[in-house]
């Protein structure tokens, strides 16, 4: 039986993985602060990894959870800061663990070690923590986790990090035990998180599309399973067009040419359809309203026989 693409990037990343794993740096110990669905997969990696482990989290009971598999119950977040080389925090958000972090006992214990920040926060609080760890005499790399906690320790386990390459490249047998993909994105320290929300900005665009997509199979009586039949044989034509234009945007590539797939006119045509659909089936338009709105910054500004990638010059 033929590879298909998937199995390839499942056999890369096994590969991966092993590569990774093969190098001799378990001397380090980790503690991991907040062990709610994704802290405790966290934890969990490690411990499979073979690193001891050390762990906190607010409510204990979770902790008590992860004892059974060898992880160290740390008394108090200043005994986890204390306990590893490596901190790695998983809270819900960077103001949660700037609560955690900057109380003397704990910044105290911090000092020259490394904080792994996994928790989702914005660019500029990734840059203003940075600040903060480097005021305090801690080493700091910020994670970005482009995976469901199912995915943690798994072959095809993503996280991005950014901060100083050095300390990426140091620790990355540690890391590889949280998947088989850990990816460096750049010194600037906001660029995981910047490339998170990137990434997670075109997933609600392709979510919220499969709510109107459902919307007027629902109001027309056409099976959702007929529909995702359609859609999985559409795919490669999207997928196509999303290459395209991320192409054609990178270039600057706006006027049409003998390459354009389709104008912005003749999109526009098309989108004119799906909102006279939706006013005649009551269906909510406010999505496709706000597409609308940008189509018409580009027409009104002289681009509707333009490529269609002509309407990321009106993105900022
Ligand atoms: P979760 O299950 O809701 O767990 C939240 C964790 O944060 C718990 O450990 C909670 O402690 C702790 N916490 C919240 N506020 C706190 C505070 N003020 N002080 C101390 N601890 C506090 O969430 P999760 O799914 O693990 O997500 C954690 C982070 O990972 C989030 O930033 C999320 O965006 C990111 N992430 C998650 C996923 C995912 O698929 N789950 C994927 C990528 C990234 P208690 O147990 O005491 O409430």
């Amino acid at each position: 039986m033929r590879a298909t693409p998937l199995d390839r990037r499942h056999a890369f990343y096994r590969g991966r993985a092993r590569a990774l794993s093969g190098e001799p740096s378990m001397n380090a110990t980790v503690s991991v602060i907040g062990l709610g669905r994704m802290g405790s997969a966290l934890a969990r990696a490690f411990l499979k990894a073979g690193i001891p482990t050390h762990v906190w989290n607010r409510s204990p009971e979770k902790a008590s959870a992860l004892a059974g598999r060898g992880a160290v119950l740390a008394p108090s977040e200043a005994a986890a800061a204390a306990a590893a080389d490596i901190v790695a925090v998983c809270v819900s958000t960077y103001a949660d663990s700037d609560r955690l972090l900057r109380s003397p006992e704990v910044a105290a214990a911090l000092r020259g070690k490394l904080i792994v920040q996994l928790s989702s926060g914005s660019p500029n609080q990734a840059r203003e923590q940075a600040q903060w760890a480097a005021g305090n005499g801690t080493a700091y790399l910020d994670g970005a986790i482009m995976a469901t906690p199912d995915f943690i320790g798994e072959p095809g386990g993503t996280v991005l990090y950014s901060g100083p390459r050095a300390l990426f490249e140091a620790n990355l047998p540690v890391f590889a035990a949280l998947g088989g993909n850990p990816q460096f994105v750049g010194e600037d320290v906001g660029h995981a998180s910047a490339l998170d929300l990137s990434l997670l900005g075109q997933m609600w665009g392709a979510l919220f599309g499969q709510f109107q997509a459902a919307a007027i199979c629902q109001a027309e009586g056409i099976a959702l399973d007929l529909f995702e039949e359609h859609r999985q044989a559409f795919l490669p034509v999207v997928e196509g067009a999303v290459v395209d234009l991320i192409t054609r945007i990178r270039d600057r590539r706006f006027a049409a040419d003998a390459q354009t797939l389709a104008s912005l006119d003749v999109h526009y045509g098309a989108f004119g359809l799906l909102l006279q659909l939706c006013g005649e089936r009551g269906l909510h338009d406010l999505v496709p309203r706000a597409q609308d709105n940008l189509f018409r910054k580009a027409i009104d500004a002289g681009h509707r026989q333009d490529d269609f990638a002509a309407i990321a010059q009106f993105m900022r």
